[in-house]
């Protein structure tokens, strides 16, 4: 069994990353909107801020009261497209129920939407065409070509749909050219389909999901999930009963999760290149 180490995918992305960062001649702007606050979204803000201060990257958080007009977010976003020292904007998620999600992220442009949650930017990449995708779907094929681990003509199946993970992942596996199942909360006898898995992916947020039963021997196991069981860190599969029959294994902590801010910071970096060809 080989660990896939998201460290070490990491570090290479953020060489990567620098390398290019170095040899531009200004600093790139993130811009995040944060609407209401809480815990959690305090951290993954404080997060993002950490690493692009230090990839040297203008950082600015707009913090918005839960009870903000939906017209003034959408002004807002309007300020921020038509900056021209602002290169990705994201909008941290889940933002208060009486706001418009879809309407407020399709409002970014495209060309700075740095989380790939557009629907233009979903069309694209379901069509192949050039575009901003989310990061963890761009990490976990990182992943993958980290470790030279071919994706082509493998039954990839991954379990849950959200436009952040599961989704884009299909879009991308399927232009890779994969057989791709997708499951969801609905899908019916979950384990006679992970169970056949070359690759099974998992980003549900369901601790221990996925058990020893419902997977092939020598699969290979992506576990984006996050969740907190006695304190805590765990992924989504129970890794100690499916470590000793997989080929491949990404870890939680230390896996995927390691990636996606990365990815996420890269984007910006993509998002000034697309800019730039305007
Ligand atoms: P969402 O809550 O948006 O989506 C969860 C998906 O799982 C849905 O499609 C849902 O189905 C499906 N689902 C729920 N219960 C089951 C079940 N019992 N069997 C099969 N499918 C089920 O989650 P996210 O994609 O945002 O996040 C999923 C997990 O990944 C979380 O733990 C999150 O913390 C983590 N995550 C990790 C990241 C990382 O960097 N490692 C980044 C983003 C997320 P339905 O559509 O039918 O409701």
């Amino acid at each position: 069994m080989t660990l896939l180490d998201g460290r070490e995918v990491r570090k290479k992305l953020l060489d990567d990353l620098k390398n290019k960062l170095d040899k531009l001649d200004r600093r790139l702007g993130l811009t995040v909107i944060q609407i209401g606050s809480s815990d959690s979204s305090n951290i993954y803000v404080k997060q993002k801020e950490k690493l692009a201060i230090e990839l040297g990257y203008k950082f600015n958080c707009i913090k918005l009261d839960d009870d903000v007009l939906e017209d003034d977010v959408l002004s807002l976003i309007d300020e921020l497209n038509d900056d021209c020292n602002v290169d990705g904007i994201l909008i941290q998620l889940p933002i208060p129920d009486n706001l418009d999600s879809r309407k407020v992220l399709d409002r970014i442009s495209s060309k700075k939407d740095v989380d790939g949650l557009t629907c233009i930017n979903a069309g694209r990449l379901i069509c192949n065409k050039e575009c901003l995708i989310p990061g963890t779907a761009l990490g976990i094929m990182d992943i993958f070509s980290y470790y030279n681990i071919d994706v082509s003509g493998k039954h990839i199946v991954i379990v849950g749909r959200s436009d952040l993970v599961g989704k884009p992942m299909f879009s991308i596996l399927s232009n890779t050219n994969a057989t791709v199942t997708l499951c969801h909360s609905k899908t019916k006898n979950l384990e006679s389909i992970t169970s056949k898995a070359d690759i099974l992916i998992v980003a549900v947020g369901v601790a221990k999901l996925i058990t020893k039963d419902m997977v092939k021997k020598e699969c290979v196991i992506i576990d984006a999930g996050i969740n907190v069981v006695n304190g805590k860190l765990c992924g989504d599969v129970d890794y100690d009963n499916v470590v000793d029959i997989v080929s491949y294994i990404t870890p939680v902590p230390y896996g995927v999760g390691q990636v996606t801010t990365v990815e996420l910071l890269y984007n910006v970096y993509r998002a000034y290149e697309l800019n730039k060809k305007d």
